[in-house]
C-alpha cells in the first residue's frame, strides 16, 4: 500500500469563551487547527489534526503545521501507511525536529492501519476493552471563590477530577487558592493544581512548603532542571507537561526524580506513535499518566482517548477533552465525547472519526505524486 495524495485543511477553532492560564498571563481566544486526509492506491483514506493550543503554550505554531507537511509531502508520497514507525523514521530524517507537526500525518498513518486491519486504534494500541476513561474538568485562573464555583458547576456534570491553573505573581493568592480548592474539593474528587510553568523556583518551594494541600501540582516552573530542583524540596507529586517533548526528556525526568507522572500528549511529543512509546515507558517505571492532546477538535481528542484507555488503569488518570472548550463541531456528534464525567473510544476500524467536508471547507494544499 502506498500514500498517493496528502490533502490539508486549515480550520480556526473559536473557543466560546476567553481562556486563561498561568496567573492570567496567557490568554486563548481560537485555535488554528489543520486537518490532514492521506489517500492511498488501496483507496483507504485516512484522517489526522494537529492543533496547538495558540502559539504561546509551546513551541508549536498552527502555521508551521502546513509549512512542515509542505517538506515532508514528497518524502511521504509512496511510503507505506501501514507502518507508522518506518513513517516517523522518514519524517525525522526529512525534517529533525518539529514533533507538533508530523503528529496528524502520524495519526492519518494510524487510522490507515486500523481500518486496514479491521481494528480500533485502542486495541492496537494494546487494549483489551474499550476502557472508559475519566474526563478531566479544567478551572480557569480566578479568585478561590470563582474557582470552587466552576468546580461546583463541573461536579454538576459529572466530572470527579479537576484540573485548576493556578500561578501568578501573587503568591499569597496562590495559597489562598490552593488552600481554599484543596479544602473545598466535594467528596472523593481529586484535583490538580496546574502551574503552567508560571512560577520560579523560590516561589514554587515557598508557596507549596506554605500549604497543607498534598495534591498533584503540574508544571510548576519552565525547565526540566528547575522542575527537578523543586521536587527535590516540596512533598507534593509532580506532573511535568509543557517541558517534556522528547523521549530523552522523559527518561531524564525519571533519572532526576523530577516527578510522579507526566502528561502524555501525542501533538506535542510528535504523534500517536512517540506517545505511546513514552506511555508504555510510563507504565514500566510506574508514573501515572494524563494522557489527552494539546488541542483540536473531537478528532484528536478522540486519538488521544484511544490511547487512554489503552493505557492500564492503575497508571491512567483522567483526560481532558479540548473540543468542549470549542464553538465549532467539524466531526459532529463522532468519536470520545464525554458523557457524566467519562469518555469512551469508539469501535469502529481505525479512529473512528470522519470530519464534514461542508465543516472544512476548499483545501490549502494538495500533494500528490
Ligand atoms: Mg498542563
Amino acid at each position: 500500500m502506498k500514500i498517493t495524495r496528502i490533502t490539508v485543511f486549515q480550520l480556526d477553532l473559536p473557543l466560546f469563551e476567553p481562556y486563561y492560564l498561568s496567573g492570567g498571563r496567557l490568554r486563548f481566544d481560537r485555535l488554528d487547527s489543520t486537518f490532514v486526509r492521506l489517500e492511498t492506491d488501496e483507496g483507504v483514506t485516512g484522517w489526522g489534526e494537529g492543533c496547538p493550543w495558540g502559539h504561546t503554550y509551546l513551541p508549536a505554531h498552527g502555521p508551521g503545521i502546513r509549512a512542515a507537511i509542505e517538506t515532508l509531502a514528497a518524502a511521504l508520497i509512496g511510503c507505506d501507511p501501514r507502518s507508522p514507525e518506518q513513517i516517523n523514521r522518514v519524517m525525522d530524517v526529512t525534517l529533525p525536529g518539529h514533533p507538533y507537526a508530523k503528529s496528524p500525518i502520524d495519526m492519518a498513518c494510524w487510522d490507515i492501519l486500523g481500518q486496514v486491519s479491521g481494528l480500533p486504534l485502542w486495541q492496537l494500541l494494546g487494549g483489551e476493552t474499550p476502557a472508559p476513561v475519566l474526563v478531566n474538568s479544567s478551572i480557569s485562573t480566578g479568585t478561590p471563590e470563582d474557582m470552587l464555583a466552576l468546580i461546583e458547576r463541573a461536579a454538576q456534570k459529572g466530572y470527579t477530577v479537576h484540573s485548576a491553573k493556578v500561578g501568578g505573581t501573587d503568591i499569597g493568592l496562590d495559597i489562598d487558592r490552593i488552600e481554599a480548592i484543596s479544602g473545598g474539593l466535594p467528596k472523593g474528587h481529586k484535583v490538580t493544581f496546574d502551574v503552567n510553568r508560571a512560577w520560579q523556583p523560590a516561589a514554587a518551594i515557598e508557596v507549596l512548603n506554605s500549604v497543607q494541600a498534598r495534591d498533584w501540582v503540574e508544571q510548576p516552573c519552565e525547565t526540566l532542571d528547575q522542575c527537578a530542583h523543586v521536587a527535590d524540596r516540596v512533598r507534593n507529586p509532580i506532573m511535568l507537561d509543557e517541558c517534556m517533548h522528547t523521549f530523552g526528556d522523559h527518561l531524564e525526568a525519571w533519572k532526576r526524580g523530577a516527578c510522579e507522572g507526566v502528561k502524555v500528549k501525542p501533538n506535542r511529543v510528535g504523534g500517536l506513535t512517540k506517545a505511546r512509546q513514552i506511555r508504555d515507558f510510563g507504565v514500566s517505571i510506574g508514573w501515572q499518566m494524563h494522557i489527552e492532546d494539546v488541542g483540536g477538535s473531537a478528532l484528536a481528542d478522540t486519538a488521544a482517548i484511544h490511547l487512554a484507555s489503552s493505557t492500564p488503569e492503575a497508571n491512567r488518570l483522567a483526560s481532558w477533552l479540548c473540543h468542549y472548550h470549542l464553538d465549532v463541531d467539524p466531526v459532529p456528534g463522532q468519536g470520545a465525547r464525554n458523557a457524566s464525567g467519562q469518555a469512551v473510544p469508539t469501535s469502529a476500524p481505525g479512529l473512528g472519526v470522519t470530519p464534514d467536508p461542508q465543516a472544512l471547507g476548499a483545501p490549502v494544499a494538495v500533494y500528490e505524486g
